[in-house]
């Protein structure tokens, strides 16, 4: 064969090599594991091997690449085209918009959903609902099933749906989950078993699909050998990054995909698993090799070339201390760099103006912004963080989930677009109807009943007797969801035409209509990117952009910015400078996860994400006071906070202290501030 230049292979130490090419050339290369610590290279391993492949001939229509979350589908694409344009040069262009199936776990199996939806009696048409509109239609099944008025310590629709999930997920019998997760619902198992079956139906009624039923469905499709043949032939090379946190159904649909293991490959770190809250379990990467024989090739990489040495160090300390682990610590030679800083404050309002000032002072010294990021634990941490960073005029990207998205009037418009799309979707409809003046829910109930009886829902809504008190507005609304429908405006032109049905609504609703409005005007540029009404729905409803300060959710492609996210989303990502909030006892581990000792181990394994994200700096911030929300029995309150546990004293020559502000005045103390010490919650505490 002819000898190829790769000059890409260069740069990558033997064992990357080793991945990179392994049965590369050959028709069917055996599966393939990468299993090693963080910023070890895996998921730059995994673009070489992409790249390498198309480089070397593979098609790159039929390369099934999959993610965590889209914005790494879409970094790990870039890097895909940088490394195949040294050889390709303009060529790799094409290449890489061949490389279609590139995404999340979710994303692609709705779309392979829709392209099979014939062959498994399914209406393409079907929408998506998040976790809050699953919540929702939960909660209408259980009124309906009667549950919630007779029954009045009935688990809440978040709960009932948490455990839902766990089942579907984990593929496992509702009492088993119940005892080992839910030990509090277990009286309730038999009425919760009717409440999943009604739920079940009611989605398939509705023609609603919600994220679990796009593993599940998809799962369930590959039961069916001549299906999954079929749909295992339309991909050469199937390659997974972060296997750590995948669940049983995908390793089931990865299996069915590729029974033999022949053109697999799965990277991924046992001691970064974060996800088992969400069923992900490491018996998937555990479990991998001997799933096939001959047994998977096993490839463990052990140079860390993210961090420096003191980092490192810090972040390996951590996770020894954890019960059970595969991958071993990494090296690096990378320069000792500073130590890893302890930052003691008063609360958390010190914390934010801590964070604010010293993320000033490194941009002072030559950081961009883009080159920091601020982790928590839980979204809305970052609160007092976001006024600071507002009020000195420093620009951020929240990650996670653009926050107007959950607004009233932006889901507004997007249940008309999502109604038009898919008529039987009640909960959609539901809120449509109560926007009209005079529309109850009585009365919306039926129309919804109507469509639902009905073969054609579009005919059944025209043809419903109209609510009683709702005159013009319900023939504008029919007016709106048939014009939409017949598509005559065109895609994302159609969203100005809903926007212009909502507008009377919502300054009827809302007073301060005119910021809403600007929203509404920016949720109709970022339609723009889209394709179709559908790929618009479809992937913000399963991965919704991220969030910037000036809460216009268009990247601000030019201009500096810091990075706010969870720690789960910054899964895979690295900065210069790392700052970790609210590294306490309560917060990490949470007050929810000190129950079993497996729920204490992943928030270890969280902690170590977290610290293994920086590259040159590292804070960690320990605020003595820490506000909660609702998490412990007594509520919201302030709670005083202790270092977190998995830092304890013989690992803090591994970390500078110090304690900010450096000479702090004795603070006044007023009664606002509370009391010194909340000492009915230490004796509680005693017997913890
Ligand atoms: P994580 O577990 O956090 O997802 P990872 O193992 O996927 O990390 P990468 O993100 O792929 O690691 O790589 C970490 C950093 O190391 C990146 O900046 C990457 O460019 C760099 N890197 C990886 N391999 C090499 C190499 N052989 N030479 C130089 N730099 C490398
Ligand atoms: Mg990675």
């Amino acid at each position: 064969s002819p000898v190829l230049a790769t000059p890409y292979l260069d740069t990558l130490n033997p064992a990357q090599r080793r991945a990179v090419t392994h049965g590369v050339g050959s028709e069917r290369p055996a599966p393939l594991l990468v299993i090693a610590g963080a910023g070890s290279g895996k998921t730059n391993t995994l673009a070489h091997r992409v790249a390498h492949l198309i480089v070397t001939g593979a098609d790159p229509r039929r390369i099934l690449l999959m993610t965590f979350s889209r914005r790494a589908a879409a970094e790990m694409t870039r890097r895909v085209e940088r490394i195949a344009r040294k050889v390709m040069g303009e060529g790799a262009s094409v290449m890489i918009d061949a490389l279609r199936w590139a995404g999340t776990f979710h994303g692609l199996g709705a779309r392979l959903l829709r392209d099979y939806a014939d062959q498994i009696g399914l209406d393409p048409a079907f929408t998506i609902h998040d976790r809050e509109d699953a919540a929702d239609l939960m909660n209408l099944v259980r009124h309906e099933l009667g549950f919630s008025k007779t029954q009045t310590r009935f688990p809440a629709k978040g709960t009932c749906l948490a455990i839902y999930s766990r089942c579907v997920n984990a593929q496992t019998p509702i009492e088993t989950v119940l005892t080992r997760s839910f030990p509090w619902c277990v009286a309730w198992a038999a009425e919760l078993r009717e409440l999943f079956a009604g739920y079940v139906e009611a989605k398939q009624r509705q023609n609603v699909l919600d994220y679990d039923d796009l593993l599940l469905y998809w799962a369930q499709t590959m039961c069916d050998p001549d299906l999954a043949a079929d749909i295992g032939a339309r991909f050469d090379h199937v390659l997974i990054d972060e296997y750590q946190d995948t669940n049983r159904l995908q390793s089931s649909i990865l299996l069915a995909l590729k029974p033999d293991g022949h053109g697999l490959t799965v990277v991924g770190d046992d001691a970064q698993s974060i996800y088992a809250f969400r069923a992900a379990t490491i018996r998937n990467i555990l479990d991998f090799p001997a799933a096939f024989s001959p047994p998977a090739e096993i490839i463990t990489l052990d140079q860390n070339y993210r961090s420096t040495q003191a980092i490192l160090g810090a972040a390996n300390a951590v996770i020894d201390l954890a019960s059970e682990r595969f991958t071993k610590n990494l090296w690096t030679d990378r320069a000792t760099g500073a130590l890893p800083q302890l930052v003691n404050v008063r609360d958390e309002a010190d914390q934010a103006r801590f964070i604010a000032g010293r993320v000033l002072e490194n941009r002072e010294a030559g950081a961009t912004l883009k080159q920091q990021a601020v982790l928590f634990r839980a979204s809305h941490h970052s609160g007092p963080l976001e006024i600071e960073l507002t009020r000195r005029n420093i620009p951020f990207v929240k990650f996670g989930g653009l926050k107007f998205l959950d607004a009233a009037h932006v889901k507004d418009l997007l249940a008309l677009l999502r109604f038009v799309e898919n008529p039987r979707d009640r909960v959609a409809g539901f809120r449509l109807m109560q926007l009209l003046p005079g529309v109850g829910p009585t009365s919306a109930q039926r129309v919804l009943d109507h469509i639902a009886a009905a073969t054609d829902p579009m005919e059944a809504l025209t043809s419903a007797p109209p609510p009683p008190r709702a005159g013009d507005e319900w023939t504008a609304f029919l007016g709106a969801v048939e014009e939409l429908r017949s598509g005559r405006a065109g895609w994302p032109a159609e969203i100005e035409r809903a926007r212009l049905w909502y507008e009377p609504h919502l300054e009827r609703i809302h007073e301060d209509a005119t910021t809403r409005q600007a929203d509404l005007v920016q949720l109709e540029q970022i339609a723009g990117g889209y394709p179709s009404r559908e790929r618009f729905l479809t992937e913000l409803t399963l991965d919704p952009p991220d969030a910037t300060s000036d809460q216009a959710g268009v990247p601000l492609l030019d201009e500096d910015y810091l990075i706010l996210s969870t720690i789960h989303s910054a899964k895979g990502q690295e900065w210069k400078s790392v700052f970790v909030m609210n590294v306490v006892d309560g917060c990490i581990p949470s007050d929810l996860g000190v129950g079993s000792s497996d729920e204490i181990e992943e928030e270890r394994r969280l902690l170590y994400v977290a610290m293994t994200r920086a590259k040159d700096d590292l804070h960690l911030m320990v605020p003595q006071r820490f506000f909660t929300h609702g998490q412990s029995a007594t509520g919201d309150r302030h709670v005083y906070a202790a270092r977190t546990r998995f830092i304890p004293n013989a690992l803090l020559g591994l970390f500078e202290r110090t304690a900010w502000p450096l000479a702090a005045p004795e603070p006044a103390r007023s009664a606002s501030q509370g009391p010194r010490i909340d000492i009915r919650a230490q004796m509680r505490g005693m017997w913890r």
